[in-house]
């Protein structure tokens, strides 16, 4: 695995940048009077929530199915995911015209199911305690020539996911401290590449949730840890461990990770749909849910946040902000 690791760069957020133009929205940046009251800070709210497919793994998804040869396009891509990931490959490969094979667990959300095949991806279930889906991955790329995009662990991946950021910092300038929810850690490393070409001196930050914090003891350990999935709403950063190319970035530019409870990401939620009128799923809410826990460090900073998704079925938003 090492001697293949190639590590992305700033430029390679630049090129992808160009390579998502016109295809990714320039998410809108947001304020609030109430926010910043809270902190007594200005802090700048980066809505990925509005991102195409509802969260910014397009942004990878996109750039890294862009960068595929003829050969590679005609077979098509495979990717695992019950989540934003199989709906951002999904319907990248519908925008580049090449056929997508998505392979989800039995008891995926039907929903998700449903939207992926609605963006014109091919679902292929297998059952999360019976099959290896490893194996069914690797059987469907042997068979038909597809090539496999994982959600984080890939360098066109991480250099999509960092657009975001670059996009934050061209547009309000330097700032003081980057909050930014992390699972694999795809999001988190792309942004610290961005930071720390437009913004040296910014601290970045990391939130996990609390439930599993393999991010925050790898970052300590200098390994990767390996976790069990953790039980949390943050349905998004479920993951088991960070990437091998997602973590040397991560142990190299970020400042600290910070983890945050679900009590924590209800009350972001509610925050967001009540004073900003904007639906962020839970996982979209740790980065908002760990500053609110240092706000007397922040005190006169200027401070982005990223909202990393919105995906989140009215049903359960609802029932969770009742709860
Ligand atoms: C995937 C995802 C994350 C975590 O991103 P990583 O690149 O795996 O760290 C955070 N928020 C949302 C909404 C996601 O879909």
């Amino acid at each position: 695995m090492s001697e293949t690791l190639k590590l992305p760069t700033f430029e390679d957020v630049a090129a992808a940048a160009a390579r998502i133009e016109g295809h990714a929205h320039r998410t809108p940046v947001l304020r609030s009077r109430t926010a910043d009251e809270e902190f007594g800070a200005e802090i700048f709210f980066k809505c990925e929530n509005l991102q195409r497919m509802g969260a910014f793994k397009f942004r990878g998804a996109f750039n890294a199915l862009a960068k595929f040869d003829e050969r590679q396009r005609r077979a098509g891509v495979v990717a695992f995911s019950s989540g934003n990931h199989a709906q951002a490959i999904a319907l990248a490969a519908r925008i580049l015209g090449m056929p997508a094979t998505i392979v989800m667990p039995h008891d995926a959300p039907a929903a998700k199911v449903a939207a992926t095949k609605g963006y014109g991806g091919q679902v292929v279930i297998y059952d999360r305690y019976r099959d290896d889906r490893e194996q069914i991955g690797r059987d469907l790329a042997e068979k038909h020539g597809l090539t496999l995009i994982p959600p984080y662990d890939h360098p066109d991946v991480i250099a999509g996911q960092g657009t975001a950021a670059k996009e934050l910092y061209e547009e309000v300038g330097p700032l003081d401290a980057f909050f930014a929810p992390m699972g694999g850690g795809g999001l988190l490393s792309g942004s610290a590449l961005a930071a720390r070409a437009l913004s040296p001196q910014c601290k970045i930050y990391g939130v996990e949730p609390e439930a599993g914090n393999d991010g925050q003891q790898s970052f300590r350990s200098g390994e990767i840890v390996h976790i069990d999935t953790p039980k949390t709403i943050a349905d998004g950063a479920q993951t088991q461990h960070l990437g091998q190319h997602t973590f040397p970035i991560i142990r190299r530019e970020v400042d600290a990770v910070f983890t945050a409870s679900d009590a924590q990401l209800v009350e972001a939620m509610r925050f967001f749909a009540s004073r900003m009128k904007l639906v962020v799923e839970p996982t979209g809410c740790l980065g908002f849910a760990a500053a609110r826990e240092m706000k007397a460090q922040l005190r006169g900073k200027r401070i982005g946040v990223l909202l990393s998704g919105g995906n989140v079925d009215v049903e359960r938003f609802g029932a969770l902000l009742a709860g």
